[in-house]
Protein backbone atom coordinates (compact mmCIF):
# COMPACT_ATOMS: atom_id res chain seq x y z
CA UNK A 1 0.00 0.00 0.00
CA UNK A 2 2.98 2.45 0.35
CA UNK A 3 3.01 5.35 -1.77
CA UNK A 4 -0.75 4.87 -2.82
CA UNK A 5 -2.28 6.02 -0.24
CA UNK A 6 -4.05 9.30 0.78
CA UNK A 7 -3.18 12.17 2.26
CA UNK A 8 -4.55 12.81 5.74
CA UNK A 9 -7.70 15.03 5.77
CA UNK A 10 -7.37 18.24 7.26
CA UNK A 11 -10.92 18.44 8.04
CA UNK A 12 -13.49 14.89 9.21
CA UNK A 13 -17.32 16.21 9.18
CA UNK A 14 -20.35 14.17 10.34
CA UNK A 15 -23.74 14.68 9.20
CA UNK A 16 -25.98 14.97 12.46
CA UNK A 17 -29.36 13.08 12.30
CA UNK A 18 -28.91 8.96 12.02
CA UNK A 19 -25.40 9.46 11.86
CA UNK A 20 -24.42 10.78 15.06
CA UNK A 21 -28.43 10.79 16.89
CA UNK A 22 -31.48 8.92 15.58
CA UNK A 23 -33.80 10.74 14.22
CA UNK A 24 -36.05 9.40 11.60
CA UNK A 25 -38.08 6.79 13.89
CA UNK A 26 -38.80 9.97 15.54
CA UNK A 27 -40.73 10.98 12.58
CA UNK A 28 -41.73 7.66 11.40
CA UNK A 29 -43.69 7.59 15.55
CA UNK A 30 -44.82 10.87 15.13
CA UNK A 31 -46.19 10.30 11.42
CA UNK A 32 -47.83 6.92 12.68
CA UNK A 33 -49.50 8.52 15.95
CA UNK A 34 -50.66 11.53 12.95
CA UNK A 35 -52.20 9.02 10.98
CA UNK A 36 -54.03 7.71 14.18
CA UNK A 37 -55.76 11.42 14.38
CA UNK A 38 -56.70 11.75 10.96
CA UNK A 39 -58.14 8.00 10.21
CA UNK A 40 -61.82 8.70 10.72
CA UNK A 41 -60.92 11.43 7.93
CA UNK A 42 -59.37 9.62 5.30
CA UNK A 43 -61.61 8.39 1.96
CA UNK A 44 -59.11 7.08 0.08
CA UNK A 45 -55.26 7.30 -0.48
CA UNK A 46 -52.29 7.20 1.84
CA UNK A 47 -52.09 9.29 4.63
CA UNK A 48 -48.16 9.18 4.41
CA UNK A 49 -48.24 9.30 0.69
CA UNK A 50 -50.65 13.30 1.01
CA UNK A 51 -47.93 14.07 3.87
CA UNK A 52 -44.87 13.46 2.07
CA UNK A 53 -46.47 15.55 -0.92
CA UNK A 54 -47.52 18.17 1.11
CA UNK A 55 -44.03 18.19 2.71
CA UNK A 56 -42.29 18.34 -0.39
CA UNK A 57 -44.10 21.27 -1.59
CA UNK A 58 -43.87 23.11 1.55
CA UNK A 59 -39.93 22.41 1.68
CA UNK A 60 -38.99 25.74 -0.25
CA UNK A 61 -41.63 27.47 2.24
CA UNK A 62 -40.28 26.28 5.11
CA UNK A 63 -36.85 24.53 5.22
CA UNK A 64 -36.33 21.54 6.59
CA UNK A 65 -36.77 20.68 10.25
CA UNK A 66 -39.76 19.88 12.97
CA UNK A 67 -41.47 23.45 12.66
CA UNK A 68 -42.15 22.44 8.97
CA UNK A 69 -43.15 19.09 9.37
CA UNK A 70 -45.70 20.56 11.88
CA UNK A 71 -46.98 22.67 9.72
CA UNK A 72 -47.00 20.05 7.17
CA UNK A 73 -49.27 18.14 9.36
CA UNK A 74 -51.75 20.72 10.19
CA UNK A 75 -52.20 21.45 6.54
CA UNK A 76 -52.33 17.52 5.71
CA UNK A 77 -54.90 17.29 8.45
CA UNK A 78 -57.27 20.22 6.89
CA UNK A 79 -56.96 18.88 3.46
CA UNK A 80 -58.28 15.16 4.11
CA UNK A 81 -60.64 16.32 6.55
CA UNK A 82 -61.79 18.65 4.00
CA UNK A 83 -61.92 21.45 6.80
CA UNK A 84 -63.81 19.70 9.06
CA UNK A 85 -60.70 18.58 11.43
CA UNK A 86 -61.66 20.20 14.94
CA UNK A 87 -59.27 22.98 17.03
CA UNK A 88 -58.86 20.22 19.13
CA UNK A 89 -56.97 17.69 17.04
CA UNK A 90 -55.00 20.42 15.48
CA UNK A 91 -54.06 20.81 19.15
CA UNK A 92 -52.75 17.16 19.26
CA UNK A 93 -50.72 17.63 16.28
CA UNK A 94 -48.91 20.68 17.22
CA UNK A 95 -48.18 18.50 20.85
CA UNK A 96 -47.09 15.65 18.97
CA UNK A 97 -44.28 18.20 17.30
CA UNK A 98 -43.55 19.65 20.76
CA UNK A 99 -43.06 16.08 21.73
CA UNK A 100 -40.52 15.53 18.56
CA UNK A 101 -38.57 18.61 19.75
CA UNK A 102 -38.37 17.62 23.30
CA UNK A 103 -37.65 14.03 22.35
CA UNK A 104 -33.85 13.50 24.08
CA UNK A 105 -31.57 13.04 22.02
CA UNK A 106 -30.20 9.51 21.84
CA UNK A 107 -26.72 8.80 20.44
CA UNK A 108 -25.90 6.23 18.47
CA UNK A 109 -23.38 3.30 19.49
CA UNK A 110 -19.99 3.65 18.86
CA UNK A 111 -20.57 7.42 18.00
CA UNK A 112 -19.09 8.62 21.49
CA UNK A 113 -15.95 6.29 21.65
CA UNK A 114 -15.17 6.83 18.27
CA UNK A 115 -15.21 10.74 17.95
CA UNK A 116 -13.36 10.86 21.56
CA UNK A 117 -10.52 8.83 19.97
CA UNK A 118 -10.64 11.09 16.48
CA UNK A 119 -10.83 14.16 18.04
CA UNK A 120 -7.40 13.52 19.29
CA UNK A 121 -5.57 13.63 15.99
CA UNK A 122 -7.93 15.19 13.60
CA UNK A 123 -10.21 18.46 13.06
CA UNK A 124 -14.26 17.24 13.44
CA UNK A 125 -16.66 19.33 12.60
CA UNK A 126 -20.74 19.07 12.36
CA UNK A 127 -22.41 19.68 9.31
CA UNK A 128 -26.20 19.56 9.35
CA UNK A 129 -29.48 20.75 7.31
CA UNK A 130 -32.65 21.87 9.31
CA UNK A 131 -34.05 24.55 11.64
CA UNK A 132 -31.46 26.54 13.65
CA UNK A 133 -32.79 26.82 16.70
CA UNK A 134 -33.83 22.47 16.80
CA UNK A 135 -30.43 21.55 15.64
CA UNK A 136 -28.50 24.27 18.00
CA UNK A 137 -30.42 22.15 20.52
CA UNK A 138 -29.86 19.26 19.56
CA UNK A 139 -25.98 19.80 19.38
CA UNK A 140 -25.72 21.24 22.93
CA UNK A 141 -27.83 18.73 24.34
CA UNK A 142 -26.02 15.73 22.70
CA UNK A 143 -22.83 16.34 25.05
CA UNK A 144 -20.66 15.67 22.05
CA UNK A 145 -20.04 19.71 21.62
CA UNK A 146 -15.91 19.08 23.03
CA UNK A 147 -15.22 16.54 20.74
CA UNK A 148 -16.16 19.74 17.48
CA UNK A 149 -13.79 22.43 16.09
CA UNK A 150 -16.26 23.91 14.07
CA UNK A 151 -20.17 23.34 13.64
CA UNK A 152 -22.14 24.42 10.50
CA UNK A 153 -25.71 24.35 10.17
CA UNK A 154 -27.10 24.82 6.60
CA UNK A 155 -30.15 25.54 5.57
CA UNK A 156 -29.27 22.58 2.46
CA UNK A 157 -26.62 20.04 1.57
CA UNK A 158 -25.85 20.35 -2.26
CA UNK A 159 -22.22 20.97 -3.32
CA UNK A 160 -22.40 24.99 -3.66
CA UNK A 161 -22.61 24.74 0.43
CA UNK A 162 -20.05 22.01 1.19
CA UNK A 163 -17.92 24.15 -1.20
CA UNK A 164 -18.29 26.97 0.40
CA UNK A 165 -17.38 26.17 3.68
CA UNK A 166 -14.28 24.37 2.38
CA UNK A 167 -13.19 27.88 1.17
CA UNK A 168 -14.37 29.22 4.20
CA UNK A 169 -12.28 26.94 6.05
CA UNK A 170 -9.28 26.59 3.39
CA UNK A 171 -9.75 23.03 3.20
CA UNK A 172 -9.16 21.78 -0.17
CA UNK A 173 -10.99 18.85 -1.51
CA UNK A 174 -9.03 15.92 -1.51
CA UNK A 175 -8.12 16.47 2.18
CA UNK A 176 -12.23 16.34 2.92
CA UNK A 177 -13.81 13.78 4.42
CA UNK A 178 -17.38 13.35 5.07
CA UNK A 179 -19.58 10.85 7.26
CA UNK A 180 -23.36 10.47 6.94
CA UNK A 181 -25.97 8.21 6.41
CA UNK A 182 -27.95 10.28 3.13
CA UNK A 183 -26.33 9.10 -0.29
CA UNK A 184 -28.34 12.32 -1.37
CA UNK A 185 -27.20 14.83 1.08
CA UNK A 186 -23.87 13.47 2.84
CA UNK A 187 -22.17 11.62 -0.12
CA UNK A 188 -22.79 12.60 -3.61
CA UNK A 189 -22.53 16.61 -3.30
CA UNK A 190 -18.81 15.90 -1.82
CA UNK A 191 -18.17 13.14 -3.75
CA UNK A 192 -19.06 15.78 -7.17
CA UNK A 193 -16.33 18.16 -5.73
CA UNK A 194 -13.54 15.54 -5.24
CA UNK A 195 -13.51 15.14 -1.55
CA UNK A 196 -14.07 11.96 0.25
CA UNK A 197 -16.86 10.07 1.63
CA UNK A 198 -17.86 7.49 3.77
CA UNK A 199 -21.60 6.02 3.65
CA UNK A 200 -22.69 4.69 7.25
CA UNK A 201 -26.27 3.89 6.30
CA UNK A 202 -29.01 3.70 8.73
CA UNK A 203 -32.06 1.50 9.10
CA UNK A 204 -34.76 3.99 7.90
CA UNK A 205 -34.01 6.85 5.09
CA UNK A 206 -36.58 9.61 4.64
CA UNK A 207 -37.73 8.92 0.87
CA UNK A 208 -37.09 12.56 0.13
CA UNK A 209 -32.85 11.67 0.77
CA UNK A 210 -33.15 8.60 -1.82
CA UNK A 211 -30.89 8.58 -4.52
CA UNK A 212 -29.88 6.24 -7.34
CA UNK A 213 -26.79 5.13 -6.67
CA UNK A 214 -25.78 4.69 -9.94
CA UNK A 215 -25.60 8.42 -9.80
CA UNK A 216 -23.32 8.65 -7.55
CA UNK A 217 -19.96 8.43 -10.30
CA UNK A 218 -17.22 8.95 -7.29
CA UNK A 219 -15.92 5.97 -5.26
CA UNK A 220 -17.29 6.53 -1.72
CA UNK A 221 -16.79 3.62 1.31
CA UNK A 222 -19.45 2.05 3.08
CA UNK A 223 -19.10 1.23 6.66
CA UNK A 224 -21.52 -0.90 9.17
CA UNK A 225 -20.16 1.20 11.75
CA UNK A 226 -18.99 4.63 13.08
CA UNK A 227 -16.90 2.51 15.07
CA UNK A 228 -14.86 1.31 11.79
CA UNK A 229 -13.83 4.62 11.12
CA UNK A 230 -10.45 4.80 12.76
CA UNK A 231 -9.69 1.49 10.94
CA UNK A 232 -10.58 2.94 7.35
CA UNK A 233 -8.34 5.93 7.89
CA UNK A 234 -5.62 3.81 9.06
CA UNK A 235 -5.89 1.45 6.18
CA UNK A 236 -6.43 4.53 3.44
CA UNK A 237 -4.95 7.62 4.55
CA UNK A 238 -1.22 8.86 6.18
CA UNK A 239 -1.22 9.78 9.47
CA UNK A 240 -2.03 13.39 10.29
CA UNK A 241 1.08 15.43 10.68
CA UNK A 242 1.60 16.27 15.04
MG1 LIG B 1 -28.59 12.30 8.36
Amino acid sequence: MEGSRLKAPQLIAFDADDTLWLNEPIYTDTQNKFNTIIRPFLTSGSPDEILYQTEMKNLKIFGYGIKGFILSMIETAIEISDGKISSRDIGSIINLGKEMINHPVLILDGVRETLTDLSQRYKLMIITKGDLFDQESKIARSGLVDKFSYIEIVTRKDSDIYSAILKKYKVIANQFLMIGNSLKSDILPVCDLGGHAVHIPYDTTWQHEEVDVQAIKQPYHVLENISHLPEYLENYFDSPIG
